[in-house]
């Protein structure tokens, strides 16, 4: 039985994912490793499947924001090293220990508490908490900004027979841009940061900075590991690192539909919610089976393009819940005819980066934003 059942859905190439975490291996030096960043769902592109495939491609851990998304993976039969990035609340501590999941510190006083949670609910205790040490050096976002916080926080892990200091990192602003001068500031302070801890006797553990921007520029920055997130899919993190194109991707993401009806005007008339287009006597108007209940955004609306048989066809009106209108050449479009709304079809194509400048947005948000309601198809 088909395991769905509209004419709309996400093609993920698998191949192309195992081709982007190739090309990283090949441009980092030997031992920096590749945790593959695979959270809100894959950047939507589906967590379980992609985490998979960059793990047999060569990525030796994974990470995701939150513990739910962890669990996922997990629950799915995924064993390799996952890693929390964000905030983990205190209830949820004994859940990632339960199922081996590390997490991300960046306050002493969560250690301190989680720390003891744990070791009241699990009296015998296999193996520790693994908890990376998150540092602020020019996110403002979460992590440690003072040495003084920095050094409470690694002797509160020390403390903690139920904990292992496993990692320490900190995440760039400006990775993408031209001007390298914030990103050059934020590795010199986590350089200092990682200096002063070596200096009071610590051994240092798995030491990781760079995204998928920072690794393609700065590769020597790899240390013990990158965090690939944009780059796994095929996707630059900006248009100045597209043109720079330092690393050859493959996007892995194409977005299908088929048409649904088809219908010529014999006199003018007026196409979805507010009669924003008119169309003309003698043009053809197909109806798309998708619209911005799927994540395909309004901002399409006669602005958009689609691909049919090979070539870029205007959306016209605005983009309603749950279906798209276009403008085709007259005679060119049947019921069942296969329509890309993002990817390549014959020689053409529409990249995510070309739909998040209509959209003012960036590809990452492109991808996210395509939601459960479109299956997902793996090849
Ligand atoms: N590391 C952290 C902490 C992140 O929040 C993200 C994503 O936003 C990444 C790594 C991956 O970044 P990118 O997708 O730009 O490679």
């Amino acid at each position: 039985m088909k395991p769905f059942f509209r004419d709309t859905w996400v093609e993920i190439d698998l191949d192309a994912i195992r081709a982007n975490v190739q090309a990283f291996r090949r441009h980092l030096p030997g031992q920096t490793e590749i945790m593959a960043v695979v959270k809100a769902d894959g950047y939507g592109h589906g967590s379980v499947q992609v985490g998979r495939e960059a793990l047999q491609s060569g990525a030796n851990s994974l990470a995701v924001a939150m513990l739910d998304e962890a669990l996922v993976l997990r629950k799915a039969g995924i064993t390799a090293p996952i890693l929390v990035l964000g905030y983990t609340p205190l209830d949820s501590v004994a859940q990632a220990y339960e199922w081996d999941i590390a997490l991300t510190a960046y306050h002493a006083e969560w250690v301190h508490q989680a720390a003891r949670l744990v070791a009241e609910q699990f009296r015998q205790k296999e193996t520790p908490l693994a908890i990376h040490v998150k540092v602020d050096t020019g996110m403002g976002r979460i992590g440690v900004q003072t040495e003084a916080e920095l050094d409470e926080l690694v002797a509160a892990l020390h403390q903690s027979p139920v904990m292992q200091w496993s990692g320490i990192f900190t995440h760039f602003a400006c990775a993408d841009e031209e001007d390298t001068a914030h990103v050059r500031k934020q590795h010199e302070r986590f350089q200092a940061l990682l200096e002063g801890l070596r200096q009071n006797g610590y051994v240092l553990p798995k030491v990781h900075c760079c995204n998928t921007a920072a690794a393609m520029v700065f590769p020597e920055w790899g240390y013990d590991s990158i965090r690939l997130g944009i780059g796994l899919y095929g996707l630059y993190p900006s248009m100045y690192l597209k043109q720079r194109e330092q690393i050859m991707l493959t996007p892995a993401l194409t977005l299908k539909t088929k048409i649904s009806h088809v219908k010529t005007a014999n006199s003018p008339f007026t196409v979805s919610y507010g009669a924003t287009y008119q169309a003309q006597a003698g043009e053809q108007i197909a109806t798309l089976p998708i619209g911005y209940a799927d994540g395909f955004s309004r901002l399409q609306s006669n602005r958009g393009v689609v691909l049919h048989h090979g070539r870029r066809v205007p959306i016209v009106g605005r983009v309603c819940m749950d279906q798209t209108m276009v403008s085709v050449p007259r005679g060119d479009a049947e019921v069942g005819d296969e329509v890309v709304l993002y990817g390549r079809q014959g020689q053409e194509e529409i990249s995510l980066d070309e739909v998040a400048s209509l959209m003012g947005t960036i590809n990452y948000e492109v991808s996210c934003l395509l939601n459960h309601r479109l299956p997902r198809l793996y090849v």
